[in-house]
């Protein structure tokens, strides 16, 4: 307490640099409510050192053998593991998430995905077709040159390492942007990357706010692909920016997810990961369930238990390990949801629990942005409280009658990232899945994650998926190389 802040630097040709501007923004721990780092308001000036930087870089490390940069990538999750604890704790004060969370998924995860991402490096392998006339055509899969990563704030160096791990794995040099509201592990990381010597220029990490550096980055000449995470409307924006300059575009955006109950299926299973998928990270995370879907049978049975639950869950200080919900990321966040339950009672909706901010009584945590965790029902499917990402403790749970009914709420938003669906009927499962307009379909199950498979969303969801292959595809040009032997 009483401590200056923080100061953040931004990453640029292998060093710690101050903005040009020399301007800061205000970095807020959630659960306190306090400033206690400053994040570099970056801009043009920046983004110019840092293209320059990763443009010379990119012949040197489009030419290093991929063993190397997977060594690399490996010897950066080997750091990350080494640091884990400290990575946890910074994540869980940056964003107010459960201190749990951040050491069982966030941080984790990064390390997965360097070392995930550290093998396709190797493994990474292209098509080729053969003609009957006797020619052969095989496909180079070439680096773009630089990169732009992009990533929101929800997951912040989880989500920042599943992008720059493909792209520096394929051969580019990346300039990364992470969310000016949650800085400080692309910060801690950026010295990791120092000490483990990644060659100057090859990843740079620019802080600030989107309309500023996020824009200039988008439209900048110099960068060839972006690969972006976050909001709709912003995914919107950059579609705008990027599409008349012919960047390739990966977006990985909002949802507003169906979790599916018929009443055959594994009830405890389905209780308990229902409840973890629609309050997990205080249901910021884009794959959240936050729309229930109830067969009309078990409805009433499933309310009552539910409710119980979630009434159960401990809302408290993020960096208490027995915390199951923290601190929603900012205070104009919380606003915007506790804004969303007003328009869910205006629209007729019952709130069967929570519905409030709540004032902690801890000392440290009383001026913190926490929420009770909320469940409403009585709304119907088209009304704007079930058709627009909430993205915070909120969740609606509505009746169906049948298969064909469920499938019809399931499906009628503009949304189409994910969703899940418990019964224990396989064929139904099988059929189900098929109908759903989702990139992601859990069947009994919640959020179990292999890297190889393809993550993204249809419709309002996306553009592109990430992952695996995938991720390498989209981080590499395709080019076709034909060969006349006749
Ligand atoms: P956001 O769209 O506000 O910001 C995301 C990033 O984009 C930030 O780094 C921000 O600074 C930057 N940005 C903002 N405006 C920009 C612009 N004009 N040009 C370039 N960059 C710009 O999203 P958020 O609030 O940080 O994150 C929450 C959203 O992210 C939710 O909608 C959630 O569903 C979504 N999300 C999606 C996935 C997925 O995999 N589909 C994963 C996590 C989060």
């Amino acid at each position: 307490m009483g401590a200056s802040p923080i100061r953040i630097r931004n990453y640029i040709g292998g060093a710690l640099r101050e903005p040009a501007s020399r301007e800061y923004l205000d970095d807020f721990e959630p659960a306190t409510g306090r400033v206690y780092a400053l994040t570099p308001e970056s801009d043009e000036a920046d983004l110019a050192d840092a293209c320059v930087a990763a443009c010379e870089a990119f012949a040197g490390w489009r030419a290093t053998p991929s063993a190397e940069r997977a060594r690399l990538l490996d010897d950066l999750a080997a750091r990350v593991e080494a640091e884990a604890e400290a990575l946890a704790r910074a994540e869980s004060i940056d964003t107010g998430k459960p201190i749990r969370l951040a050491r069982d998924v966030d941080i984790p995860r990064v390390s997965a995905n360097l070392r995930f991402f550290a093998a396709a490096a190797t493994q990474f392998a292209s098509e080729a077709h053969a003609m009957e006339a006797g020619a052969i055509n095989y496909t180079l899969r070439q680096p773009h040159g630089v990169v732009a990563c992009i990533s929101p704030w929800n997951l912040p160096l989880y989500l920042l390492s599943w992008k720059i791990a493909p792209a520096l794995a394929a051969g580019n040099c990346v300039i990364a942007k992470p969310s000016e509201l949650t800085p400080m592990t692309a910060w801690l990381f950026s010295k990791l990357c120092i000490e483990a010597g990644v060659p100057a220029g090859v990843l740079n990490i620019l802080h600030g706010t989107g309309p500023r550096i996020g824009h200039a980055l988008v439209t900048h000449p110099t960068v060839r692909a972006i690969s972006f995470t976050g909001g709709t409307v912003t995914g919107r924006h950059i579609a705008r920016d990027a599409g008349p300059l012919f960047k390739k575009l990966s977006l990985e955006l909002g949802g507003k997810n169906p979790t599916i109950v018929f009443g055959d299926c594994d009830w405890e299973k389905m209780l308990a990961t229902s409840l973890r998928s629609a309050f997990s990270n205080q249901g910021q995370v884009c794959l959240c369930g936050s729309r229930i879907l109830v067969e009309a049978a078990v409805y009433e049975r499933f309310c009552d238990e539910f409710v119980k639950r979630v009434r159960a869950l401990r809302v408290g200080d993020p960096l208490n390990p027995d915390t199951e919900q923290g601190a929603l990321v900012s205070k104009t966040h919380l606003e915007k949801v506790q804004g969303c339950v007003a328009r869910a009672r205006e629209e007729g909706g019952r709130i069967l629990c929570g519905g409030a901010q709540l004032v902690l009584d801890d000392e440290r945590c009383a001026r913190g942005w926490f929420m009770s965790p909320t469940v409403i029902e009585g709304l119907t499917p088209d009304c704007r409280t079930n058709q627009e990402e909430i993205f915070g403790p909120v969740v609606t749970v509505q009746p169906f009658v049948d298969e064909d009914e469920a499938v019809a709420q399931a499906n009628c938003t503009p949304y189409g990232l994910a969703a899940s669906l418990w019964s224990s009927d396989v064929r139904r499962c099988h059929r189900v899945a098929a109908s759903l307009e989702a990139g992601i379909v859990w069947v009994n199950t919640w959020m179990l994650r292999d890297l190889r498979t393809p993550m993204g969303g249809t419709k309002a969801s996306g553009i592109g998926r990430e992952g695996g292959a995938e991720a390498m595809r989209f981080f590499t040009e395709p080019k076709n190389v034909c060969i006349d032997y006749a």
